[in-house]
């Protein structure tokens, strides 16, 4: 079996799979109803929010241009704090949509300073909302979202947060951060195939909906919000995804929400370690380097995607190489969801003796 260890889609628990394999029902009858209204109460608890959640049928990406087309009109400033791809496709979409965009770009593989954000707020008035990234799955830094909130708060602009690879997986309290949008997507920390995002929206993010006039039609999340009062979803849903996540966060409940996250920082701490007793450099900041992924530099000698590649088809171990201009200087080690420090020794111990195994064969040697 393989190891699948990139940081989404990430493996699923047996009843999860199970879950998808039921028959359909009525979308628009009481069944999904009821499962509608216990997924969103379960989402709510690990959102640890009292906010609307919202679930749409999208990806990650989707509740991104969800967040940023419900918050904003062509022409609003906006800050966009970039630390790596995923801050760089959000400040693509709000551009997208016409926001005037200001980026803050820290270099990859630092944690955004909240200091540098209080200093860009301080000198533009007219910045209407950030757009943060919690956990930089690009770089495999988490940034002090706390902090970064905070520094939000005292200039009262709207916080929109991708907290995609991050909630449900590490400590992400939306209503003690006072955070006004955030989102999340099924295949990260929840362990559920694909097909669903998450979408947690304050009060003070539907007064900004009110006044929103970026175009939007599928993702209007006052549609998603009125027809979650019946228990339907505006559109067709992923109804399948839906039962799994509904199985999920049963198995979650289960664990406990304190305990899941003690388990992804003892995974966590157990990856940095052993890539490091390898002889293996960390790519993020250790200070913020994340518990639900981590980026590993590409050793000299070696060739990144050689390595990748023999590691999946040798070892059963699928990792994650770099993204855009990370490709081939780092790889990723994927470990959120469904993930135990068994899961990282034998990642580890594939690394160790894929690595032996490249350097000693001339495809493994950049020229
Ligand atoms: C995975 C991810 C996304 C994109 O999600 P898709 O489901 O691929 O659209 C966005 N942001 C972060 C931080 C992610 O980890």
């Amino acid at each position: 079996m393989t190891n699948l260890r990139i940081p989404g889609p990430t493996p699923c628990p047996p009843e999860v799979l199970e879950a998808m394999a039921g028959q359909m029902v009525n979308h628009r009858g009481p069944e999904f109803a009821e499962l509608l209204y216990r997924v969103t109460e379960g989402l709510r608890r690990f959102f640890q929010t009292t906010n609307d959640v919202l679930i749409l049928t999208t990806s990650g990406t989707g509740a991104m241009e969800a967040m940023v087309v419900n918050a904003l009109s062509p022409g609003d400033r906006v800050l966009v704090v970039t630390t790596g791809a995923f801050g760089v496709r959000f400040a693509q979409i709000a551009e997208t949509y016409g926001a005037r965009v200001s980026r803050l770009e820290v270099p990859w593989g630092q944690a955004a300073d909240p200091e540098a954000v209080q200093a860009a707020l301080a000198a533009d008035p007219a910045i209407k909302a950030v757009l943060l990234t919690h956990s930089e799955t690009s770089t495999g830094v988490t940034n002090d979202l706390e902090a970064l909130a905070a520094v939000c708060r005292q200039f009262g602009v709207l916080t929109v947060v991708d907290g995609i690879s991050s909630l449900g997986a590490i400590p992400l309290p939306v209503d003690e951060w006072g955070l006004d949008f955030v989102a999340t997507a099924s295949q990260k920390g929840w362990m559920v195939p694909p097909g669903l995002a998450m979408v947690a929206v304050s009060d003070r993010g539907w007064q900004a909906y009110q006044q929103a006039t970026m175009p939007r039609f599928y993702f209007d999340l006052g549609k998603a919000k009125s027809f979650l009062e019946k228990g339907q979803t505006p559109w067709t849903p992923a109804v399948s995804v839906f039962y799994a996540l509904d199985v999920a966060l049963q198995l979650m409940e289960q664990e406990g929400r304190e305990a899941i996250y003690e388990r992804h920082r003892r995974v966590g701490e157990a990856a940095r370690a052993g890539v490091k007793g390898l002889g293996l450099t960390l790519f993020a900041d250790e200070g913020h380097a994340s518990n639900t992924v981590t980026a590993v530099n590409v050793p000299q000698g070696i060739d990144g995607s050689v390595l990748v590649k023999h590691l999946r088809t040798q070892h059963g171990v699928v990792l994650a190489g770099g993204q855009g201009p990370l490709a081939g200087k780092i790889f990723r080690i994927g470990h959120l969801g469904l993930v135990t420090e068994p899961d990282i020794d034998a990642t580890l111990a594939a690394l160790e003796r894929a690595l032996a195994e490249v350097a000693a064969s001339a495809g493994g040697v950049r020229t």
